[in-house]
């Protein structure tokens, strides 16, 4: 039973994090408040999702509600909620850690953070409520979990360590004390009724709960007739409400400003920068729904984790129904953040029931085709700003959403061996096709300068074809499902024969096939076929998958995944107008079964593997050989 009071100290990371807040974080104290608001009202959407199964856990509590409670005397403002509250070992898990990150990921980024770029940093790591700290030299939180009788008290100074132990608390819910800073004249103060107000205004205003504080006035003492009595006052105590509680989502576009859907952003998708873009929909016909949906400028340090935050809020007729609702938009679009609201569904729908509902169907194919749209409206530098976030996201979804292929091919954007860096569309690419050319032609990679050096690209470049540089893993999984745009077919630069655009002057091989056929045996463990090339016009050799083979790129990612061990045999093709294969023929014809053709047929497969950007089979042997060659080639030094 873990009922004493224990002191533990903070995880390394959350310490690092903790002084961060506090030494450098000066500039927006305020909104540690936004984060504890949002905190407190997620703790509530909670509480009304786990009731929707089991009613007895809403029983107690009364009306949901997030009470401010300043105290300028002592020096401390209160806030507390009566949501789903923490046990024992939640709040040892949620609240002594880093909740949801990978630690490594967090002091990875905390060493490369940028100078004045921990707050963006903090965000992405969802670490709102250490945020307090900023104002509060100690924190006190009691909270006590729906449906338990014991509650906690976890307390710390920010200095490293924290105390936690049993406590009383008389209903569900969490409370937190701060215990206020020192301030100077200069600062807010948060103890103080006003800036309370102002600040849950600019931050909160649409949180869907009130939020609330107990103010004291005086009032004029009214007599019998209901008329003020001149010079006399009573104390009076009321209750007020902070928030508008206005869906924003659910008024009209033109009432709303951007600071205000900003403010929601901030919010709804526990961000601290602005977002990139957003919008906002109202469908009416047959499925009827409002939409507010955000697009991150960043992604998440812990955007490729599976357990990452995924999908948005669900609400029914303005009533919350569930956080991180998957259902209502593929995979490829999971970075979006946002609410939907729909008018046709029950409101104690479940995850199971929403799977298979003909709405939620039809709301997603909705909801899909305005965020296309509205990602081929974004103007070229913001569209690019996005792109290379989550560009290699929404690729995923050429392969798994074929009836919005087209659209999504065209939100592609490739580097190409002409484009100079830039970044171009299908469209412009096939504007930009020579006569005649009827393949769009590609090659996939690591890096966008080793592909565009390619040798595989020779004889294309040299007739001005330019080809498409894919860098994205993802792209592999791209060109496998779109075989074709605009009418002409994908074609890789580097698998099977390459067209007619390369130029068709086949090299005459007459003169070439002893050799040739000689090269074939010696490499024949490594190689399917030694052929003559009509890619290359520099480089002497490369080497070139099969139509339906595994392109190098593939090949090396499957190793990675530990799904293949042997790299295919490929095709070393071969230049004949290269003076190797010339001096090689020499070679062969005075003695076929020299030793020098097996020492250059393995270089031949060397600089094939260089060429694309790979490694010698053997680095030390062949920069031994390549030494030779080329001591041999420079001849006896003259003195
Ligand atoms: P985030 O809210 O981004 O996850 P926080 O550090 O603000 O990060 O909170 C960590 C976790 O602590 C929350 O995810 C939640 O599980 C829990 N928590 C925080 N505040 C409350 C609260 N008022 N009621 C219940 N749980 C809370």
């Amino acid at each position: 039973m873990a009922a004493q009071k224990s002191t533990r100290k903070f995880k390394a990371e959350v310490a690092e994090l903790l002084d961060l807040i506090i030494n450098s974080l000066y500039s927006n104290k305020e909104i540690f408040l936004r984060e504890l608001i949002s905190n407190a009202s997620d703790a509530i959407d909670k509480l009304k999702y786990k009731a929707q199964t089991d009613p007895q856990l809403a029983g107690e509590g009364g009306e949901y509600r997030i009470e401010l409670k300043p105290d300028p005397k002592a020096r401390t403002l209160t806030i507390s909620d009566n949501g789903v509250g923490m046990t024992y070992d939640e709040v040892a898990e949620n609240i002594g850690t880093i909740a949801k990150s990978g630690t490594a990921a967090f002091s990875e980024a905390l060493k490369n953070a940028k100078e004045g770029h921990a707050p963006e940093l903090i965000g992405q790591f969802g670490v709102g409520f250490y945020s307090a700290f900023m104002v509060a030299d100690k924190i006190t939180l009691v909270t006590r979990a729906a449906g338990h009788g014991a509650a906690v008290k976890w307390e710390s100074g920010g200095d490293g360590s924290y105390s936690i132990e049993e406590a009383q608390k008389d209903s569900r819910g969490t409370e937190i004390t701060l215990h206020l800073r020192p301030i100077g004249d200069e600062d807010q103060d948060f103890a103080d009724e006003w800036t309370l107000r102002e600040v849950v205004k600019r931050h909160s205003d649409f949180v869907s709960y009130p939020v609330t504080m107990e103010v004291e006035r005086q009032e004029p003492v009214l007599d019998e007739t209901q008329k003020p009595v001149e010079g006399e006052f009573k104390k009076v105590v009321k209750t007020d409400v902070l928030n508008s509680m206005k869906a924003i989502w659910a008024r009209p576009r033109s009432e709303v400003s951007d600071a205000e859907y900003v403010e929601f952003y901030k919010h709804v998708a526990h961000e601290w920068s602005d977002p990139l873009s957003w919008l906002h929909m109202k469908l009416e016909g047959t499925t009827e729904f409002d939409a507010l949906i955000y697009i991150p400028k960043q992604k998440p340090l812990d955007f490729m984790r599976p357990h990452h935050r995924h999908g948005v809020q669900l609400y029914c007729r303005r009533v919350f129904i569930m956080d991180e609702c998957k259902e209502l938009l593929p995979p490829y679009l999971r970075f979006l953040r946002g609410v939907v609201d729909s008018a046709d569904l029950k409101l104690n729908v479940s995850r199971e029931i929403l799977q298979e509902d003909r709405t939620v169907t039809a709301m997603k194919k909705a909801l899909v085709r305005k965020v296309l749209d509205h990602l081929s409206e974004m103007e070229g530098e913001k569209y690019l700003e996005f792109y290379g976030q989550f560009g290699a996201v929404l690729k995923e979804g050429v392969h798994i959403d074929p009836p919005n292929r087209e659209k999504l091919s065209k939100l592609l954007r490739y580097r190409t061996t002409l484009s100079k860096g830039e970044y171009v569309t299908l469209d412009q690419y096939v504007e930009g096709m020579k006569e005649g050319q009827e393949n769009i032609y590609f090659i996939t990679g690591d890096s966008a300068e080793t592909l565009a050096a390619s040798p595989h690209l020779e004889a294309l470049s040299k007739k001005g074809i330019e080809v498409l540089l894919m860098t994205d893993p993802i792209d592999e999984f791209v060109v496998d499902s779109l075989t074709e745009y605009s009418g002409k077919k994908l074609r890789s630069a580097e698998k099977g024969e390459i067209g007619p655009e390369a130029g068709d002057e086949a090299q005459n091989s007459g003169e070439f096939e002893a050799l040739l056929s000689s090269i074939g045996e010696i490499l024949k463990e490594k190689v399917s076929k030694v052929a003559p090339s009509k890619r290359l016009t520099d480089s002497a050799s490369c080497l070139c998958a099969g139509e339906f083979q595994m392109s190098a790129l593939m090949f090396k990612l499957a190793k990675a995944a530990g799904q293949a061990a042997n790299p295919p045999k490929r095709v070393l093709e071969v230049n004949l107008s290269h003076p190797l294969l010339a001096s090689m023929r020499q070679i062969h014809k005075k003695d076929p079964s020299s030793p020098r053709l097996a020492e250059l047929s393995g270089l031949l497969y060397d600089l094939a593997l260089l060429g694309e950007g790979g490694k010698a089979e053997n680095p030390a042997e062949f920069a031994r050989k390549i030494g030779e060659l080329a001591a041999k080639s420079l001849g006896e030094p003259s003195n």
